[in-house]
């Protein structure tokens, strides 16, 4: 049974072209299924009756259940969606007053153990199927819906929820071209933002197949500091990352990239810090995104004072780079950056070779 969710436009295309279909069906199933969240084929009112009929036999359309809604006092909302036994996973809606951004997730868990991340702390189950990654997009559009110009209120898209979108490559940019897709979502490619911990290859990738916004979790301007909040550095370390994001930034659709730096109390703060991170990107296009550390129980953190955090932005001010800070949303529901667990089986036990042998994958 083939889940229509699962395809992106060339995938239905060759779906309809077995069932000796023309093309131009897939066309209009991809605008019932993404435009109208239609879930039932008998919805599809201008297929065939015959098509109508024989379509459930073959297909179905299965998002991932939905499991809670809840609302934030500051208006964003996250919904916990089903994706099999014991295994939920997050997203989030954050509204503003220019635009409404939906965070995505990709992975159940994450296998990267950031030391900082709430998401890393659970534990890896799995990647996230297409029909998985999309559907919370699906959702969350039924649940908003438009505004009385008739837009959607989802105007963009991050994939900064729970996993590294990555490493789970395929099943991303098969999502990411129905966010962008005319006949699904139609999003712009700079309204739909990648954030990656820094899976090199991956990025080279990216850039040449699929090139939106891009996101770098930087979060220490040295490689001693990053290998102990961010390990992946182990594998791809800052000399290897630099130059990949300065082509990501040549290439890509906007002429920078943006690096997250998370702001832990005494950890990464200091002035020193900052300087070094205005050499270690001197000839990068960059914006530099502040995020104040969401704590989490036991996390071992603390967020930086505010007072820091603006000291810190000034300094990269001073030294010719972009800095904003990113403000925190909706903690009483414990969607902020980093605060996303879901429910996670933890299949990866913690063995660093089983880590190792998912990373080469890529
Ligand atoms: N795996 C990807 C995307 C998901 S994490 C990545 O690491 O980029 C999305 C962002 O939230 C990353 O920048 C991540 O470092 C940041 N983050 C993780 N834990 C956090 C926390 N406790 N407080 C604030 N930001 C956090
Ligand atoms: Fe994974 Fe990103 Fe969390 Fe690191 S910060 S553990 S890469 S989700």
């Amino acid at each position: 049974m083939q889940n229509l969710l699962d395809l992106d436009l060339p995938g239905l295309v060759a779906f309809f072209e077995s069932l000796g279909e023309k093309p131009f069906r897939a066309r209009q199933v991809l605008r019932w299924l993404h435009q109208y969240g239609a879930d039932d084929f008998y919805q599809m009112t201008d297929l065939a009756k015959s098509l109508r009929a024989k379509l459930p036999e073959v297909a179905e359309i299965r998002p991932p259940l939905l499991h809670q809604e809840q609302v934030s006092d500051d208006g964003t909302r996250k919904w916990l969606l089903e994706v099999g036994p014991q295994n939920r996973v997050e997203t989030v809606f954050i509204p503003e007053a220019e635009r409404g951004t939906l965070c995505v997730s990709t992975q159940v868990g994450c296998a990267l153990e950031c030391a900082f991340c709430s998401t890393g702390r659970q534990g890896f189950n799995r990647n996230l199927s297409v029909a998985e990654i999309i559907g919370q997009l699906w959702w969350a559009n039924k649940a908003m819906g438009r505004d009385p110009k008739g837009d959607r209120i989802i105007s963009n898209v991050v994939l900064m929820g729970m996993g590294e979108p990555l490493l789970n490559y395929d099943n991303t940019v098969t999502a990411v071209s129905l966010m962008l897709d005319d006949h699904a979502y139609g999003l712009s490619k700079r309204r739909v933002t990648i954030s990656t911990s820094g899976i090199v290859p991956a990025m080279d990738r990216l850039r040449a197949q699929m090139p939106v916004a891009l996101a770098v979790s930087l979060h220490a301007p040295n490689d001693a500091l990053r290998d102990q909040l961010v390990p992946i550095n182990r594998k791809y370390p800052l000399s290897v990352l630099m130059p990949a994001c300065r082509r990501y930034a040549q290439d890509g659709p906007r002429d920078f990239i943006t690096f997250e730096y998370v702001m832990l109390d005494g950890i990464n703060d200091r002035p020193e810090h900052a300087e070094q991170l205005l050499h270690l990107t001197r000839d990068v296009n960059c914006k530099f995104n502040l995020i104040p550390f969401n704590p989490f129980p036991d996390s071992g953190f603390r967020r930086s004072p505010s007072e820091t955090v603006c000291r810190f932005a000034s300094q990269l001010m001073g030294g010719g780079k972009i800095a904003t800070t990113r403000k925190t949303r909706g903690d009483d529901i414990d969607a902020a950056c980093g605060q996303l667990a879901g429910q996670v089986q933890d299949k990866s036990k913690r063995v660093s070779s089983r880590i190792e042998k998912f990373m080469g994958a890529v």
